[in-house]
């Protein structure tokens, strides 16, 4: 990885735009955010309107570089995924993710936490040993735990995706589809990805109300009622958006209006104002 680091310095050059620059920056230096525990993670509510509780949390990671400031998960992320630094990564939040459920349930919040995957993680072959390790250190419950993936994700490989999902799933662990809507066939492959629940994209909220995009999420929900799949609204930010959605059957919803992610002090100072 040294000598990698050293290349990319030479190929800084005066013709390179500041985009490309800043890059290689975050590219070099996320080699070592993780010794130098410049991340953190942040937890957004998932809240069940229907029966006024908490359906879960969804982690999601935050890098504070020293330099640059917090730099977003959108811009990381992908850099990560190429390098292969997310497997890493991505062991090092279902470490914490497990490690903050837990506590949470000894305080008698007893809610899932989800945690997002990218491709590679199941391309390394040991997703399933690394799973099943830290549910067993962290003593936690596998029905506490909840992956989410995306169907890009999963139509890279389907047959061998598939499978390991399967074996994921027989811990007790629950998958969720994230982004549903935004990807390619989405329909056909919900009889075949073993999954627990569906999250409707936030393009779909946003777009609400409108009668053509009001029958496309009503037969989603139709659909995923049937397969038994849970329903949750990605990108909920007004009261008008819940209105919507309860209509059409969905009743859980994940967005601003309910709560932004939050460290845990201020997860713990919201869960204190909620009635559920
Ligand atoms: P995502 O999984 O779709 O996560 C939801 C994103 O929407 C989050 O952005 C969240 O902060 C944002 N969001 C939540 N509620 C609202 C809302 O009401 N309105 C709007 N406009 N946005 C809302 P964030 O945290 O910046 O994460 C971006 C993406 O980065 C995530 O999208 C996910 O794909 C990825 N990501 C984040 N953490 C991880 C991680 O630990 N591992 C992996 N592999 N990917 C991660
Ligand atoms: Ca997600
Ligand atoms: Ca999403
Ligand atoms: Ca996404």
């Amino acid at each position: 990885a040294k000598s990698l680091g050293k290349n990319r310095y030479c190929v800084y050059n005066d013709g390179m735009g500041a985009k490309e620059v800043r890059r290689m920056e975050l590219e070099k230096d996320l080699q070592l955010a993780l010794e130098n525990k410049q991340f953190y993670i942040v937890y957004q509510p998932k809240w069940n309107v229907k029966s006024n509780s908490l359906y879960g949390f969804e982690a999601l990671i935050r890098w504070k570089h020293p330099r640059l400031g917090i730099v977003s998960p959108s811009e990381f992320i992908p850099i990560s995924e190429e390098t292969g630094m997310i497997v890493p990564i991505t062991s090092w939040v279902l470490e914490n993710a497990c490690s903050q459920c837990k506590i949470w349930q000894e305080q008698g919040i007893e809610k899932p936490v989800s945690v997002n995957l990218s491709n590679r993680l199941f391309q390394v072959g040991n997703l399933f040993e690394m799973i099943r390790k830290i549910l067993n250190t962290k003593e936690l419950d596998p029905h506490l735990l909840e992956l989410e993936i995306t169907e890009s994700m999963v139509l890279l490989d389907l047959k061998d995706i598939t499978q390991q999902l399967q074996s994921i799933r027989s811990l007790g662990v629950r998958v969720s589809m994230d982004d549903f809507g935004t990807g390619y066939s989405s329909i056909g492959l919900l009889d075949q990805i073993p999954i627990d629940a569906l999250k409707l994209d936030r393009l779909f909220t946003n777009d609400i109300g409108t009668p053509r995009k009001n029958a496309i999420i009503n037969a989603i929900i139709l659909m995923a009622e049937e397969l038994k799949l849970d329903v949750i609204a990605e990108g909920v930010e007004s009261q008008e958006h819940i209105e919507h959605l309860a209509q059409l059957g969905c009743h859980v919803m994940q967005g601003y209006f309910y709560g932004k992610p939050m460290k845990v002090k201020e997860i713990d100072e919201w869960y204190k104002h909620q009635d559920g």
